[in-house]
């Protein structure tokens, strides 16, 4: 064998795992079936703005391994995320907070929006919340589900709020304090070069070679040669040619934008919350770097970039697992055979079909690594 590891994918599971293993002296072969690295953190220069071209990525963890980890291969910038909800033509702060609870009913003390928020509860009869609807309107009450949650979670998903699981709106903080960090983490930033330029660090070892532009699954025999481990990063239910059926997901279009102006929105990230307005959010990438510096800014014009939820069929691009049963029983079926395949090792987002934040999926990458030594 030419390898010690065939590692199939080059986001940033597939680029910890192999830079571990290439650290303890095995040789890897990492492919890419797109033509870039990074997976669906890539960020590339336009105008000299650093354009996340799958959707805004911040980086945040309270993981101090994972936090030392990147460190070493990217210098990471201030940037806290603090995005601008805007339902029609009213601009809330995210996520929900003082801030928010003020612009929506004037109060300026904690106690005065828990009171208001406990009586929309109450007269909504929520107690026991069994769906995403019901939570938020436990956690919030119903004016912040209505023009902050309602809209956007069905744009985004694509389903009732009444037939999603409550853990979707868990992930966002609720605070009755002026913070309107949309993280609780310790750490969080963005590398000041970029993405792309951290994981080419990643790689960089002489253990390892990248070939950009291959699919596994065009010439499965070829590749499974080159290895004796296969480390597989792509869709769970592919490796085993969907035999017990389709593994389904959102999608997503990224529809970008070079505009002849310094300021377009004022924030890095601003999200739709109505139900009309038919993108989910736009970013504007400059503001993702750090000082946000009008005066020293080296290009006059602005990139933006609008995202749309799409539905997902086969060939499609899969961005986000469909959390329901029928997909939780699949996954789980899918699971055990991986259980059963000898010298592969199933990892990332789209390997073991989970809602992974970049810092899980590198914490996932060293466990895995330490695990196979
Ligand atoms: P990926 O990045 O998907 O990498 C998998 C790679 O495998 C891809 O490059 C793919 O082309 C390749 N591949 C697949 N099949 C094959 C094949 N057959 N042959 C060869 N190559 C193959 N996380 C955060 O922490 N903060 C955020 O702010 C954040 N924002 C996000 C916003 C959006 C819109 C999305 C979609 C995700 C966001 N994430 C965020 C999550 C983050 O993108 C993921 O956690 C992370 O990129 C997953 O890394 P991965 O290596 O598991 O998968
Ligand atoms: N959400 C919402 N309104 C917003 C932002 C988020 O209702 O303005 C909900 C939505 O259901 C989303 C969930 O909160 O799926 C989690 O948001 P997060 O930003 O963590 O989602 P991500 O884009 O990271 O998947």
């Amino acid at each position: 064998m030419e390898y010690d590891y065939l590692v199939v994918g080059s986001g940033l599971y597939g680029s910890v795992f192999a830079r571990q293993k290439a650290e303890q002296g095995a040789r890897v072969l990492i492919i890419e079936k797109r033509n870039h690295i990074a997976g669906n953190a890539f960020t590339e220069k336009i105008n000299g703005i650093d354009v996340h071209r799958y959707g805004a990525h911040i980086f945040h963890t309270s993981n101090r391994e994972v936090w030392d980890y990147v460190n070493r291969f990217a210098e990471f910038n201030r940037f806290t995320n603090s995005p601008v909800a805007r339902w029609h033509d009213e601009v809330y702060s995210l996520p929900f907070s003082m801030y928010t609870f003020n612009k929506l009913w004037g109060v300026t003390k904690p106690e005065h929006a828990k009171e208001i928020i406990e009586e929309q509860r109450r007269a909504a009869g929520v107690e026991e919340p069994r769906n995403l609807e019901e939570q938020a309107i436990f956690l919030v009450g119903t004016d912040v589900y209505e023009k902050l949650i309602k809209g956007y979670t069905e744009k985004q998903w694509g389903r009732s709020c009444r037939e999603l699981p409550a853990f979707i709106i868990r992930r966002l903080p609720v605070r009755y304090t002026y913070n309107n960090n949309y993280f609780n983490d310790i750490y969080q930033g963005i590398p000041t070069e970029g993405y792309t330029a951290m994981v080419a660090n990643i790689l960089d070892h002489g253990n390892i070679s990248l070939q950009l532009g291959e699919d596994y699954l065009l010439n499965r025999d070829k590749w499974r040669q080159k290895a004796g481990t296969v480390v597989w990063t792509g869709q769970l239910d592919a490796w085993f040619d969907y035999r017990l059926g389709n593994l389904e997901y959102r999608s997503l279009r990224f529809e970008t934008e070079v505009l002849n102006t310094s300021n377009y929105q004022g924030n890095a990230v601003v999200n739709y919350t109505d139900k009309e307005t038919p993108w989910l959010r736009i970013i504007e990438h400059k503001w993702f770097r750090f000082p946000r510096d009008e005066e020293n800014d080296e290009f006059a014009g602005t990139v933006i970039t609008r995202e749309f939820s799409t539905e997902w069929s086969p060939g499609e691009e899969p961005y986000y697992p469909i959390n329901d049963e029928r997909n939780k029983k699949l996954c789980e079926a899918y699971q055990e055979l991986a259980k059963q395949e000898k010298n592969v090792i199933f990892g990332g987002r789209l390997g073991e079909y989970r809602y992974y934040d970049m810092d899980q999926v590198i914490l996932a990458a060293l466990n895995a690594a330490r695990e196979s030594e």
